[in-house]
C-alpha cells in the first residue's frame, strides 16, 4: 500500500506562494481550493519542472474530459471527494517509497554504487557540469518534493548522465512550452488535454501503463506512436532507485523541514533500448525540413546558444497550416487555442524553458514568458515578417562588423550581435502588446523594423569607433557603413 509520507497524490510536497505566505501544499488542496497559488522553488528550472510534473500528474488521474467540461475545471475547483476518487484510483501509482512500484524508479536497480543526490540537479557540478549558479557539495539531502521534481526533470527534460545513460523520451534540452493562467491551479487545466485532442494525437497508442508499473525491456525496439500519453509524459529511460532515511532535516533545496531525507540515488549503467520514430510530445514544438515536398529530419525543438527566444517564436506560436510549413506548435498550444481562446481567454501567454546543452553540458537554462492579445492571430503574418527582418538585420550588421573586423583586426561580430538581440527582446514584448488591433500589425511592424535598423547603425558604430583611428581604420570604416546601409535599406516589408 502507498504511503502517506511518499505519496504525491497525498503528501504536502508542491512549494507555493499565496496570500497566505509560503508553504508547501497537496494536489488536492491545490486542485480543491479557491485560494490562488503559485509556485515558489528556487530556481526557474526546477519550478518549470514542477510545473510539468503538475500538469502531467492531473493529465494523468483526471478522467478523460471533454473541451466545455475542461473550461469548466478551469473556473471551478474541484469537489473533494471527486478528488478523492481519482487518487484512490492511483493509489499505488505515485508513491516515491513504494515496496514494488517505486513513482519514477525500479525497486531493486542492479547496483550498490550511490551517487550524491546532487546529480539529479540538471547543471549541478556532481552531474559533471560547468559549476554555474551553485556550489559544489550545496544539496546533500532533499525532501520528497524535490526528490520527485528532479527525479521527472532528470527524466524529461536533461541530457543523458553519459554515454552510458539514456536521455528522456525526447532526448535532452528540449523545448518546453505551456499555457500560464492566472494562477497555478488555472494554469494546470490550461495544460491539460481533452479527449479528443489524446485521440488525435496519439491514435496507435497501445501501451499506456506508467514505466515503473510495466518497464521498459532490455533490448526492447520500441515504435514511439505505440506509446500512451501518461507512459511518454512518464517515460523513465533509467532503472535507478533514491537512497533515503527517516530523519528529521532542512531540505538543501527548497529549504522546507522533511522527516525524511533523500540523500543519492542508485542507477544502472548500460540499460538499453530503442525507440524508433518521434513521440508528440504535448509541450514539445517540433520542426522539419522539406526536401522534395517531403518532411525529413523531423525533431524537437531545442534553443540555439545565444539566440533569446522571441527569434524562434514563430515556431512556438504559429499554426503549421498558415502561414508557412516547417513546424508545429506544442499540442498544448493548439489546444488552448481551440478550447479557451476567445471562449473563457482574451490573451495568450506562454511559458517556454528548457536547457541549452552540448551533450551531457549544461550551457545554459531558459525561461521565457511571452503574452499575446487574444486576436494577435490576425497579425500573425506581421508576427513573421517582423521577426524574419529583425534576424536579417542582425545578419546584415554581424556581416559588416565581420568584414569590418578583418581589416582592422577588430573582433566585433559576436559582440554586436549579442547587444543586438539585448535590446531588441523588449521590443518584440512590446510588438505583441500592440498586436490587439489588425489595423495596427502593419504600423508596428514599420516601427519595429525602422528601431531594428537604427540599433544596427549605432552598435556598428560604437563597436567599431576605437579601431577607427588605426591605419585605414576609418577608409575601411566609410566602406563598411555604406554597405551596412545598402544592405539594411535591402530590408523592407
Ligand atoms: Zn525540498
Amino acid at each position: 500500500m502507498a504511503d502517506v509520507m511518499t505519496n504525491l497524490l497525498v503528501l504536502n510536497w508542491i512549494p507555493v506562494r499565496s496570500p497566505g505566505g509560503l508553504q508547501q501544499i497537496s494536489l488536492q488542496t491545490l486542485l480543491t481550493s479557491e485560494q490562488q497559488f503559485h509556485l515558489a522553488l528556487p530556481r526557474d528550472d526546477m519550478e518549470l519542472a514542477a510545473l510539468q510534473l503538475l500538469i502531467s500528474l492531473v493529465q494523468v488521474i483526471a478522467p478523460a474530459i471533454d473541451a466545455r467540461d475542461l473550461r469548466q475545471r478551469v473556473k471551478t475547483p474541484l469537489a473533494g471527494d471527486e478528488y478523492q476518487q481519482w487518487s484512490d484510483n492511483f493509489a499505488d501509482s505515485f508513491d516515491l517509497q513504494h515496496a514494488e512500484t517505486p513513482f519514477m524508479q525500479v525497486a531493486n536497480p542492479n547496483t550498490a554504487d550511490i551517487t550524491p543526490i546532487q546529480k539529479l540537479f540538471t547543471g549541478l557540478p556532481a552531474g559533471n557540469n560547468h559549476a554555474f549558479f551553485n556550489e559544489s557539495g550545496e544539496i546533500e539531502a532533499i525532501c520528497g518534493g524535490c526528490a520527485a521534481i528532479a527525479l521527472f526533470n532528470q527524466a524529461s527534460n536533461a541530457p543523458g548522465f553519459s554515454g552510458k545513460h539514456k536521455a528522456g523520451l525526447r532526448g535532452g534540452g528540449k523545448i518546453n512550452t505551456f499555457l500560464a493562467g492566472e494562477h497555478l491551479r488555472e494554469t494546470l487545466w490550461l495544460n491539460v488535454l481533452n479527449r479528443a485532442a489524446i485521440e488525435k494525437l496519439l491514435p496507435d497508442a497501445k501501451r499506456n501503463e506508467l514505466c515503473w508499473i510495466d518497464p521498459i525491456k532490455s533490448g526492447e525496439i520500441i515504435a514511439a506512436q505505440t506509446i500512451g500519453l501518461a507512459r511518454g509524459l512518464f517515460w523513465q529511460p533509467l532503472r535507478l532507485k533514491l537512497e533515503s532515511s527517516p530523519r528529521l532535516m532542512t531540505c538543501d533545496h527548497c529549504g522546507y523541514s522533511s522527516d525524511i531525507a533523500y540523500t543519492g540515488f542508485r542507477c544502472e549503467a548500460d540499460f538499453k533500448f530503442e525507440v524508433n520514430g518521434q513521440w508528440p510530445h504535448p509541450h514539445s514544438p517540433r520542426v522539419w525540413n522539406i526536401k522534395n515536398e517531403q518532411r525529413e529530419k523531423e525533431r524537437y525543438m531545442s534553443f540555439n546558444q545565444l539566440v533569446p527566444g522571441w527569434t524562434q517564436l514563430n515556431q512556438f506560436v504559429l499554426s503549421t497550416d498558415k502561414p508557412r510549413a516547417g513546424n508545429a506548435r506544442a499540442p498544448v498550444v493548439d489546444h488552448f487555442e481551440q478550447v479557451f481562446l476567445e471562449q473563457t481567454h482574451d490573451k495568450m501567454v506562454v511559458l517556454i524553458g528548457g536547457y541549452a546543452n552540448k551533450q551531457a553540458a549544461i550551457l545554459e537554462r531558459r525561461h521565457e514568458v511571452f503574452s499575446m492579445p487574444s486576436n494577435w492571430a490576425v497579425n500573425q503574418r506581421w508576427l513573421v515578417t517582423a521577426i524574419d527582418a529583425a534576424l536579417a538585420i542582425k545578419t546584415v550588421l554581424r556581416g559588416r562588423a565581420y568584414y569590418f573586423g578583418k581589416e582592422t583586426g577588430a573582433k566585433i561580430q559576436d559582440q554586436a550581435e549579442r547587444i543586438f538581440y539585448q535590446q531588441t527582446e523588449h521590443k518584440v514584448h512590446e510588438l505583441l502588446r500592440t498586436f490587439s488591433h489588425r489595423k495596427e500589425g502593419k504600423q508596428a511592424v514599420t516601427d519595429f523594423i525602422a528601431y531594428c535598423k537604427k540599433l544596427a547603425r549605432t552598435i556598428f558604430d560604437d563597436l567599431s569607433k576605437p579601431y577607427q583611428h588605426s591605419p585605414g581604420g576609418l577608409a575601411q570604416y566609410a566602406k563598411d557603413r555604406h554597405s551596412l546601409n545598402i544592405g539594411l535599406k535591402k530590408i523592407e516589408i
